[in-house]
């Protein structure tokens, strides 16, 4: 790999603390592991609490593919910013925003759900339908079966795809269909910030594709950006750390080690 990012180190952190730093994390696979389904995934209290530390003096937003309202419950911490569907709804002190071309597909999102649960949940898929997009989750497929599970959504999707109604997206063993947006959760970090003022270095931690857009968002903004998991491709991130316990440790001592 050409620019293999390097382990985050807590000394980054120390510097930081007078300076009003902004900590903006994915969920799923950043501050938790991942389960075999979402539904399994829980937040950990030793994490909840240490995000929730970090809270009550930094700025922080939690920027999921999740729906809002989900990942809203799921964390549970108040006072915080949280955006779903990778950016598209945004929530938090003095700020509500919906993305407003994902907010005109709502409709027609919604028209595709009974095709794609009639056609896709034989193949043991988990489908879910987050308002503004839909996740066909295919962790508990069989392997010999994801072809297939593929060429089936390709049929139900291409039409509406070609007609500029719909556009996919690829995650960790997951697609989303989801509205034909330039938006993303880079796009969610500067809306926060705007909202957040004056602050000083932006951390972002993240580990599956849509959060390459905050990575690249965070280096323009001269931040930090950390890749959480093990690296099996390129990213842009410029640090990385081995797992979500790893992050949350390295929090920790950010939070309460005397320096
Ligand atoms: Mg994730």
């Amino acid at each position: 790999m050409a620019n293999a990012p390097s382990r985050l180190k807590s000394r980054l952190f120390i510097v930081e603390k007078d300076n009003r730093p902004v900590f903006f994390f994915d969920f799923d696979g950043t501050l938790t592991r991942i389960e075999e389904t979402p539904d399994k995934v829980r937040f950990r209290p030793v994490a909840r609490f240490v995000v929730e530390e970090l809270s009550g003096n930094y700025t922080v937003g939690v920027i999921s593919g999740r729906a809002l309202p989900e990942i809203k419950k799921l964390v549970g911490i108040r006072g915080i910013f949280y955006s779903g569907n990778h950016g598209v709804e945004i929530e938090g002190p003095g700020l509500r925003f919906v993305e407003p071309n994902s907010a005109r597909s709502v409709k027609f999102i919604d028209s595709l759900v009974p095709r794609l649960r009639r056609k896709l949940k034989p193949y043991g898929t988990l489908i879910q339908h987050k308002k503004y997009s839909i996740a066909v989750h295919y962790r508990t497929v069989e392997a010999r079966l994801v072809r297939r599970l593929l060429d089936d959504l390709e049929a139900i999707t291409l039409a509406p795809v070609r007609a500029g109604k719909i556009r996919l997206q690829l995650g960790k063993k997951v697609v989303e269909i989801k509205a034909p947006v330039e938006w993303d959760k880079g796009r969610a970090v500067e809306k926060i910030l705007q909202k957040a003022g004056k602050h000083g270095r932006v951390f972002f931690f993240g580990d599956d594709m849509t959060d390459e857009y905050g990575f690249r968002k965070v280096n323009e903004l001269g931040g930090v950006s950390v890749f959480v998991g093990d690296l099996e491709r390129e990213t842009a991130a410029k640090y990385m750390i081995e797992s979500p316990a790893a992050l949350v440790g390295e929090l920790a001592e950010f939070l309460f080690e005397d320096d």
